[in-house]
C-alpha cells in the first residue's frame, strides 16, 4: 500500500507539523496572559502533535510546558520564574508546584570566553 512514496509523505508531515507546532506555541504564549484556559488548549494541542510526529522541540519551546503536569506554564500567568543558586532558571508550576529547573551558566560562560579572544585581535 505505502510503497516508496510513503516516508517522503510523512517526512512532509512531519515538517508541517513542527511548523503547526511551532505556531502553537506561539500562539498560546500570546494567548496566555489573557485567557490561560485557552493557552494551555493551544499548548496541549501543539504537545499532541510533537507526540504523534516525533518532533523535537528546542528550549525556546520546551520551556513553555511543565515537566510535571505536561500543560502549559507562562511567566506572569500561571508561573513563577526566580534565579537559583549556581546560575539555574526555576520556573515554578502554579498548578502542580513543580520546579522546572534550567541551568544557564555553561552557555553563557562559553559566549563571554569567545567574545574575549575576538576582541584580543
Ligand atoms: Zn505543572
Amino acid at each position: 500500500m505505502f510503497a516508496c512514496g510513503h516516508d517522503v509523505k510523512r517526512r512532509e508531515a512531519k515538517k508541517e507539523a513542527a511548523r503547526v507546532a511551532s505556531g502553537l506555541i506561539e500562539t498560546a504564549a500570546r494567548t496566555a496572559t489573557e485567557d490561560v484556559e485557552l493557552a494551555k488548549r493551544q499548548a496541549a494541542l501543539a504537545r499532541r502533535l510533537a507526540l504523534k510526529f516525533n518532533l523535537r522541540f528546542d528550549w525556546s519551546q520546551k520551556r513553555f510546558f511543565c515537566h510535571g503536569c505536561k500543560a502549559l506554564i507562562f511567566p506572569g500567568a500561571n508561573a513563577r520564574v526566580r534565579l537559583g543558586p549556581d546560575k539555574m532558571l526555576l520556573i515554578t508550576c502554579a498548578d502542580c508546584g513543580r520546579v522546572n529547573r534550567k541551568k544557564l551558566g555553561a552557555r553563557l560562560n562559553r559566549q563571554r570566553k569567545g567574545q574575549s579572544n575576538s576582541l584580543r585581535e
